[in-house]
C-alpha cells in the first residue's frame, strides 16, 4: 500500500443457504454501498431532498425485500415492488434486476411526523396497496408483466404496520408459500433475513388460491416452524450491525446449513440507474408538440429530472425540434401501474 490509504469498500452482500434434508431455504442480504448511495443522490437532490427517516426505513426495507426476493427465483427481468400509498408516501418503489442491479425512490407529499408508523404514511384511508410485478427482459410488445396486488391488511383485516409482514401475507395469499421476513434500514445499511418452505412437489402457485387445507398444511411443517421461529427472533437493530456470518451462527447454529457462494461487488447488489436521454426523449414525445412547445415558451428549456438518480436532462428548442420533426420513436414499454 505504500503510505496510501486504503480504502475498505463495505460491499453489499446476498447469501443464499439451504437447510440441509429440509424443506427450507433461505437469504441474507445486507445492503451498504448500494443503499447509501441511493440516499445519497435523494439528498443532493435540490428538488426533494432527504427522505424522512420513516421512509427512509420503508424504501430500505422494500429494497432488501427486493433483492431476497429477485434472489429466490429463476427469472430473467426485473422484480418491481411498490407500494401505492394513499397518505402522505404516494408511492414507494423498488426494481431488482437479475444480475442484482438495483434502484429506489419515494414520492412524498406533506409532512411526515418523524415517528409516523406504516399505515400513516400509506394506508390512511384504507386504500394503500402493494404490488409485485415481474417484468421479463424480453417482454413482447403487448405481453403484460406478472402482478400480484395485496391490501396492506392482515387476515383479521388489522391494518399492517411492518413492510414484513405484508409481503409475508403476499407470499402466502399469492404464492402459496410459507415465508418468514426480518427487514431493517437505518440511513447506512439496508438489511433483511428471508427464510422459505420449499414449495412441495407437484404443486404449483399457478393454480391459483390454496384451499383453506392446503393453507393448513403449509403452516403444518414442523421443520420450517422451527427455524422460522429462529428466524423471527433476530432483532432489528442485530440484523443492522452484525455481519452476516454472526447473525446465521447465533441464529442456526444447531441446524445445518450448506451455504452458497455469497455475491458482492461485479455480482452482487449494487445501485445503477436505467435511465437514459432516449427514453425521456420517447416520454416528451409522447407528451405531444403542443405541451413541449408550452413549456419552452415559458422557461426556454424542458427540464426532467431523474427521480431514482437525480440526473437532469435538459431539452431546449433545437433539441425538441429534433425530437418531433424526427422519425417517430417507439413508444416506451407500459408504465407498471
Ligand atoms: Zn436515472
Amino acid at each position: 500500500m505504500s503510505g496510501l490509504t486504503h480504502k475498505i469498500v463495505d460491499m453489499s452482500e446476498i447469501h443464499k443457504f439451504i437447510f440441509e434434508g429440509l424443506p427450507v431455504r433461505g437469504a441474507v442480504v445486507r445492503l451498504t454501498d448500494a443503499w447509501t448511495e441511493i440516499l445519497r443522490r435523494r439528498a443532493s437532490n435540490t428538488t426533494h431532498g432527504a427522505y424522512p427517516p420513516p421512509v427512509q426505513s420503508l424504501l430500505g426495507e422494500m429494497t432488501a425485500a427486493a433483492v431476497l426476493m429477485q434472489s429466490n427465483i429463476k427469472f430473467n427481468g426485473a422484480m418491481v415492488v411498490q407500494v401505492f400509498g394513499d397518505g402522505p408516501v404516494k408511492l414507494a418503489v423498488v426494481e431488482v434486476q437479475s444480475d442484482f442491479s438495483l434502484r429506489a425512490t419515494a414520492t412524498v407529499n406533506g409532512e411526515i411526523d418523524p415517528h409516523a408508523s406504516l399505515s400513516q404514511m400509506v394506508n390512511v384511508g384504507n386504500e394503500g396497496r402493494c404490488a409485485i410485478t415481474l417484468d421479463p427482459q424480453d417482454r413482447q410488445p403487448g405481453q403484460q408483466p406478472y402482478q400480484g396486488v395485496v391490501p396492506l391488511f392482515g387476515d383479521a383485516r388489522e391494518k399492517l404496520e411492518k413492510f414484513s409482514d405484508v409481503l409475508q401475507h403476499y407470499m402466502l395469499q399469492s404464492e402459496q408459500l410459507d415465508t418468514t421476513l426480518v427487514l431493517a434500514a437505518d440511513d447506512k445499511v439496508a438489511a433483511g433475513l428471508l427464510i422459505q418452505r420449499l414449495p412441495m412437489a407437484g404443486r404449483g402457485n399457478l393454480s391459483g388460491r390454496a384451499s383453506q387445507a392446503d393453507e393448513d398444511q403449509i403452516g403444518r411443517n414442523e421443520d420450517y416452524k422451527r427455524i422460522a421461529i429462529l428466524a423471527a427472533s433476530l432483532k432489528r437493530d442485530e440484523l443492522l450491525t452484525l455481519d452476516v456470518e454472526t447473525i446465521l451462527h447465533r441464529l442456526f447454529w444447531e441446524e445445518q446449513l450448506l451455504r452458497f457462494e455469497p455475491l458482492q461487488g461485479e455480482t452482487g447488489p449494487r445501485f445503477s440507474c436505467s435511465c437514459s436521454r432516449e427514453r425521456v426523449a420517447r416520454m416528451l414525445q409522447g407528451l405531444g408538440q403542443a405541451e413541449a412547445d408550452s413549456i419552452l415558451q415559458e422557461r426556454e428549456v424542458i427540464e426532467v429530472g431523474c427521480d431514482y438518480c437525480g440526473v437532469q436532462y435538459r431539452f431546449d428548442a433545437v433539441d425538441a425540434a429534433q425530437i418531433f420533426m424526427g422519425t417517430p420513436l417507439p413508444l416506451p414499454p407500459a408504465p407498471l401501474q
